[in-house]
């Protein structure tokens, strides 16, 4: 059987606005064009599956059940575009304990957290994936690190954190303005990987 391809998206800051944690639905505002661009991934033979880090629920900052409601909200909003997603796998994890209020049922040390792959593999088996003919489009150089540990190819938005964080010495394969940019690379007309 053919495997599928897939284009993992991070979430904040890749196709909702940059605002630190997002912990209330209302809070979540799409990027520009970042419909669009998940429209064109949905035309095309690729899955679009959104991989994200969520610490506000081991933060005790909102519940799993707050956190579906802003998933939802995101959903709703692509929707209303004509985009969908294909799936959302998040990690609700922290590593780091010993803080005041702090939910310590997800206060461990998980393997889905990015850059860990265990949200990734969890999508290729669910979906048989080939992991070489796929990408990861992010704000963060986690995001990028993770796209390398699982070999794929890497692409960092300029929107968001645009690799600001530096948490790994990473170089992304492509450097993008934003998504819709990003998956124009990938699906566009035009020769893409002359420069
Ligand atoms: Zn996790």
């Amino acid at each position: 059987m053919e495997k599928n391809k897939c284009i993992f998206l991070d979430r904040d800051g890749t196709i909702n606005v940059y605002k630190g944690l997002i912990s209330r639905p209302e809070d979540l505002e799409l990027e520009k064009n970042a419909a669009e661009a998940i429209k064109m991934i949905n035309e095309s033979e690729y899955l679009c599956i959104v991989v994200s880090n969520q610490p506000v629920v081991a933060k005790n900052l909102c519940s799993l059940e707050e956190l579906w409601r802003i998933n939802d909200r995101l959903r709703k909003l692509l929707e209303e575009k004509g985009a969908y997603l294909d799936d959302i796998f998040v990690c609700p994890h922290h590593p780091d304990k010993g803080y005041p209020g702090e939910n310590t049922e997800f206060k461990i040390r998980c393997n889905c957290r990015k850059p860990d792959i265990g949200m990734i593999e969890m999508a290729r088996q669910k979906y048989n994936i080939d992991l070489s003919k796929s990408y990861i489009i992010g704000d963060s150089t986690i995001d990028i690190q993770t796209g390398i540990n699982c070999n794929m190819k890497t692409i960092l938005v300029k929107t968001g954190l645009g690799g600001s964080d530096k948490i790994y010495r990473v170089c992304p394969d492509y450097i993008a303005n934003n998504l819709y940019e990003a998956v124009n690379l990938i699906l566009g007309d035009k020769p893409k990987w002359n420069y």
